[in-house]
Formats: C-alpha cells, sequence, structure tokens
C-alpha cells in the first residue's frame, strides 16, 4: 500500500525559520543551559496554558516523574498500573518507592477507584494514575479515595498535553502532574517534560531537586540531581505550544477519518474520545476483538507490516511482565486482555487525510482477505 514505511509515531516538526530564529538567540545571549530565558519563558507559558500555580520544566518525562515522586516525601508502597509506559515505574522506583500494580478498568483502560481501592494496606502511601490517550484517569474517584485514607494521589499526564477534565486543562489534579514533550508527543521539544502543580511547597522541593546547584536550593530535600531543560528543548518547545492548536486540530480530521472509514469494520472498537471533553487525538487506538474481526491483533499487526504500515502494539508487555519488575504469577486479566488487543494506528503531521483512507482500505482488505491470509500462514 505505501511504497515507504509509515510509522506508528510522525513527529510534528515546527517551522525551519521559527526554529532558525530561536536558536539564532540562543546563540546571540550564549546562553544554553541553567534556566535561561526560553525555559523561564516556557515555565510560565506551560503554567498558563494547564491553569496551574507553579510549572517547573525539566529533561524528559521519565525526570518530571522521577522528581515528582521523590519531592513528594513518601516511604512504602505506592499504587500504579501495569498497563503504561515503563518509566512510569521506573520513576517510582528511582525514587525508592515499592510499586504495587493495579489492574484497570476495560471500558477506559485506567486504573480507577474500584481498582485501586481493595489494594490499598498500611503499607500504601500514594496512588500514581496515568491519563492513558489523554483521557483523564478518575480524578474525582482517586481524589476522594486518597483523601480518605490519607495517600498522596499523583498522576503521569505525559499523554495529556492539551487534554481536559470537566472542561479544565489537565495539570491541576492530584497534587502534581508529570508531562512529557518527547519528540513523539504532540508538544515537541525533541526531549522535554514538565511538572505541574499548585501547591507552593512542592514546587519549591521540584525546583531543587531538579537543579544540583547550592544557589537554586528552595527548599530541604534529601536527594538533587540535574533535571535542568536545555535552551534549545525549550526553543522548540515553545514554538510547539504556539503550534499546539493546529496540529491538534490536524490530529482531530484525521482521527475523524479514522473513525468513519472503520466503523464499517466488524471486530474493530476505536477508543473514542468524550466530546464535552477537549482531546489531542494524538492517540488513534484501536481495540481487536479476533472472534468478531476474524485476525487477531497480532495478525493484523504482520498484515498492516506487509503494506509498509509499521504499527505498535501499545503497551506490550505490560509492566508486570517486564524486567525488573516481573511479578509471575501476578495476573491482572484486563490489562492482559488488552496488551494482546489493542493496536495503535499512525497519526501526525507527515501524514494527511488520504494516508488516512488508506490506511483504513489496507486494514478493511486484510479483514477482507483474512481466510487467504490464514491459509497462507497454514
Ligand atoms: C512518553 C511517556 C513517558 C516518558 O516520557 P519521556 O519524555 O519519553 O521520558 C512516561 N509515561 C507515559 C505514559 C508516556 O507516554
Amino acid at each position: 500500500m505505501f511504497e515507504t514505511p509509515v510509522h506508528v509515531a510522525q513527529v510534528n516538526l515546527p517551522a525551519w525559520d521559527e526554529v532558525e530564529r530561536a536558536f539564532r538567540g540562543i546563540f546571540e545571549r550564549r546562553f544554553f543551559a541553567n534556566h535561561g530565558p526560553l525555559v523561564r519563558e516556557l515555565d510560565a507559558a506551560f503554567a498558563e496554558a494547564t491553569g496551574v500555580d507553579h510549572a517547573v520544566c525539566v529533561t524528559n518525562g521519565t525526570v518530571a516523574l522521577m522528581i515528582l515522586a521523590q519531592a513528594l516525601e513518601l516511604s512504602g508502597e505506592v499504587i500504579v498500573p501495569a498497563f503504561t509506559f515503563p518509566a512510569t515505574v521506573q520513576a517510582l522506583r528511582w525514587a525508592g518507592l515499592e510499586p504495587v500494580f493495579c489492574d484497570v478498568d476495560p471500558q477506559t483502560h485506567m486504573i480507577c477507584a474500584a481498582t485501586v481501592g481493595p489494594l490499598i494496606t498500611p503499607r500504601t502511601r500514594g496512588v500514581m494514575g496515568v491519563h492513558l490517550w489523554g483521557r483523564a484517569c478518575d480524578p474525582d474517584g482517586l481524589q476522594a479515595l486518597c483523601e480518605d485514607h490519607g495517600l498522596a494521589l499523583m498522576f503521569d499526564a505525559c499523554h495529556a498535553v492539551a487534554c481536559t477534565h470537566r472542561g479544565a486543562p489537565i495539570g491541576g489534579l492530584g497534587a502534581g502532574e508529570a508531562f512529557s514533550f518527547h519528540a513523539t508527543k504532540v508538544l515537541n521539544g525533541g526531549e522535554g517534560g514538565c511538572i505541574t502543580t499548585n501547591d507552593a511547597g512542592l514546587a519549591a522541593r521540584l525546583r531543587t531537586i531538579r537543579s544540583f546547584h547550592p544557589g537554586e536550593t528552595f527548599a530541604q530535600v534529601p536527594t538533587r540531581m540535574n533535571g535542568k531543560m536545555s535552551e534549545a528543548q525549550a526553543a522548540l518547545a515553545l514554538i510547539s505550544l504556539k503550534d499546539l492548536p493546529v496540529n491538534v486540530e490536524a490530529n482531530r480530521r484525521r482521527y475523524e477519518q479514522y473513525a468513519a472509514i472503520l466503523a464499517e469494520v466488524p471486530g474493530l472498537d476505536l477508543v473514542r474520545y468524550d466530546p464535552r471533553e477537549e482531546n489531542s487525538f494524538q492517540y488513534v487506538v484501536v481495540e481487536v476483538a479476533p472472534e468478531a474481526f476474524g485476525l487477531n491483533r497480532d495478525q493484523l499487526l504482520a498484515a498492516l507490516a506487509a503494506e509498509n504500515i509499521l504499527c505498535r502494539r501499545h503497551f506490550y508487555p505490560a509492566v508486570h511482565r517486564m524486567a525488573p519488575f516481573d511479578r509471575s504469577p501476578l495476573r491482572l486479566p484486563v490489562t492482559e486482555q488488552l496488551c494482546e488487543r489493542l493496536i495503535q494506528l499512525p497519526n501526525g503531521q507527515a501524514m494527511d487525510v488520504q494516508d488516512v483512507t488508506r490506511v483504513g482500505e489496507a486494514i478493511q482488505s486484510i479483514r477482507a482477505s483474512r481466510d487467504a491470509l490464514l491459509n497462507a500462514a497454514r
């Protein structure tokens, strides 16, 4: 179907002349690092975009998660989904915390008060929710549960740039939230991340941990590191933040074309977004029901790869089956089923609506020839 490979994560590139202008400024100032003017501008701009008092930009989303978990000054267990990017759990371990894996709701693909509640023990100190696909991770239910049990609540918001909960931007939920500005995310700083919070004390600890420099000590903390964002990253992220509405709108058009063309295909269930909320439409995720579709997810993935459409199993394997966290024989039935059934389809700036149509047609023709494909594979 495609001459050259179509990768699942298409990077949103900023306009070259804007990048050149921003980098010329960095060269002229000779100010590359250490909270230069662009990083300070991005801290302020992202706080405003998410409607919070404090945004603390750092090297990447993983470091944002590590610093957030560290700054909450917990020790003991934190309940976290296994159906997430491994960095969510790796960050907890770096902060000296013990992850306790929680199964997810089959509708939302996320943990919620109902799945977290039964796992709370006297050793539990916190909960890390993940706003998967930019849909909010039961913030109201988890907030009430955590208040009842005296637990810290934090969120991995790496999927949630430009997404809302009850109409307000995600960023001010729980004690703090960690975002990613990785090149494959909707806001592209090359690498980059940010922690948002409305808690001034937490913000002071976050800013202290982000820097090793004694002159930047705003709070007493036991551990510090170098999590500083560079001016180069901030330059890219600022352009991308300005471009966000245009990129989100283009994502939405592609998403809706996928929705239209896949609606007819039995056995495919596209992850939907609440029309009352804003979403980045960055994630086009489909659940494959093998009985109705006639092929399983991995067979579909292989058939698409033969058409040069390189999709991703998102997430695979789940973190409770991944070193160094392998918890076999712990079973998380919903998580494990989602790992077998979900596929992420390509989206992003390099694709136009016609490309989406062709990916959709490839899926339709794969389904139409499913018996021949299965026979050929035998
Ligand atoms: C991308 C991502 C991360 C890691 O962010 P980096 O900026 O790549 O370190 C963590 N959690 C989730 C859910 C992500 O999607």
